[in-house]
């Protein structure tokens, strides 16, 4: 009976062996980012799914993690995810609006969606199809990649009471949102990351912006200017993974299995991560520097942009199928979204607030 149950174990343990799952070879993937490796929260998400897929495969699964620092190529990794040189990139898809304008609506737009109703539209309406279709062309898969929340308008010197105050106001504000501006008669500047405090202080921008006040912070820009206006541009940024069509049709349904719920994970993490750091860092800003004044922007100027927004969308729009289509589907579910989100969170924050 012992022996009986030996070999049959033995039978076992040798189908174990020769299964496909146990026979395939180690899986190693190479990502590259748009940021450096120390820039969290926006680097948090690769590591966390390179952590994930190899705790989750039992080793089998091994995803090597490039920062900006390494590859120096910051703005190339659809080009070198599409071209196979990586199996995986992490950036953010509005940095391909050159390439198709249509990218944009995947990362955030001004006057958009906010994260929650944007992951609805995602996951729960045409969100993730469309996202496949633009990205269909470059030959690559592409997936949420982590949520910044609202990013804050920005630090200005001066206070800004009306459209005047921004002709010929230099700032650095970056995508459609610049384009915005810059319609509204503001000079638009692009100054690398590493030059806009310096920037700031000298008075050579007078005003730019960056995320919120976890990843502010650590740039110093509340030491020199003291208004910070409250957002419209960024209500939502997403940032996004993309990975080889031919990469990922290689991999096992495990590990295919993994990978995707690595990444959903990883990109829903983010969203904490980032505002566990914003409501910190705005407690230690507040009390270190009193003198920051939160503004919103007067009502004449944000119908300004908002006018300025519907334009260039509806100009896009004119001029390419697709992004019609995208901006139609959007605008459909936000107004759904939107009542739900008026009734629900917007008067859950309203009404407790009038009770203190
Ligand atoms: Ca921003």
């Amino acid at each position: 009976m012992k022996f009986i149950s030996k070999i049959a174990l033995s039978a076992v343990a040798l189908a174990m062996m020769v299964s496909p799952a146990m026979a395939e070879k180690t899986v190693k993937w190479k990502l590259a980012m748009t940021w450096p490796s120390t820039l969290t929260p926006l680097a948090s998400p690769p590591a966390k799914v390179a952590k994930l897929v190899e705790e989750m495969s039992g080793g089998k699964f091994i995803i090597r993690i490039e920062g900006k620092e390494k590859h120096k190529a910051p703005l190339g990794i659809l080009d070198m995810v599409k071209g196979g040189q990586y199996q995986m990139g992490h950036s953010g898809s509005y940095y391909w609006k050159g390439k198709d304008i249509s990218t944009i609506f995947f990362t955030t737009i001004p006057f958009g969606m906010t994260t929650a109703e944007q992951y609805a539209w995602f996951y729960y309406d045409e969100g993730m199809k469309y996202m496949q279709q633009v990205y269909d062309r470059f030959n690559v898969l592409n997936f949420p990649g982590g949520n910044t929340g609202v990013q804050m308008g920005g630090w200005f010197k001066k206070e800004i009471n009306s459209i005047t105050d921004l002709k010929g106001l230099k700032m650095r504000i970056p995508g459609l949102a610049g384009e915005v501006f810059a319609k509204l008669g503001v000079n638009v500047t692009n100054i690398p990351a590493g030059e806009l405090y310096t920037s700031l202080d000298r008075g050579t921008i007078d005003a730019l912006e960056w995320v919120g006040p976890g990843m502010d912070i650590k740039m110093g820009f509340h030491k020199v200017a003291p208004f910070y206006y409250t957002g419209w541009h960024e209500p939502a940024s997403e940032m996004q993974f993309m990975i080889n069509k031919r990469a990922f049709e290689k991999l096992s349904p495990e590990n295919k299995a993994i990978l995707l719920t690595a990444m959903k994970a990883a990109s829903a993490d983010m969203y904490y991560e980032n505002f566990a750091a914003s409501a910190n860092a705005w407690e230690q800003m507040k009390s270190e520097f009193p003198n920051i004044k939160v503004k919103t922007f007067p009502l004449p100027v944000l119908k300004e942009m908002k006018k300025a927004t519907d334009e260039l969308l509806d100009s896009y729009a004119a001029k390419d199928e697709q992004f019609k289509t995208i901006l139609e589907s959007q605008r459909t579910f936000m107004k759904k979204a939107r009542a739900w989100t008026i009734i629900s969170d917007y008067n859950y924050i309203k009404t407790t607030m009038d009770v203190e």
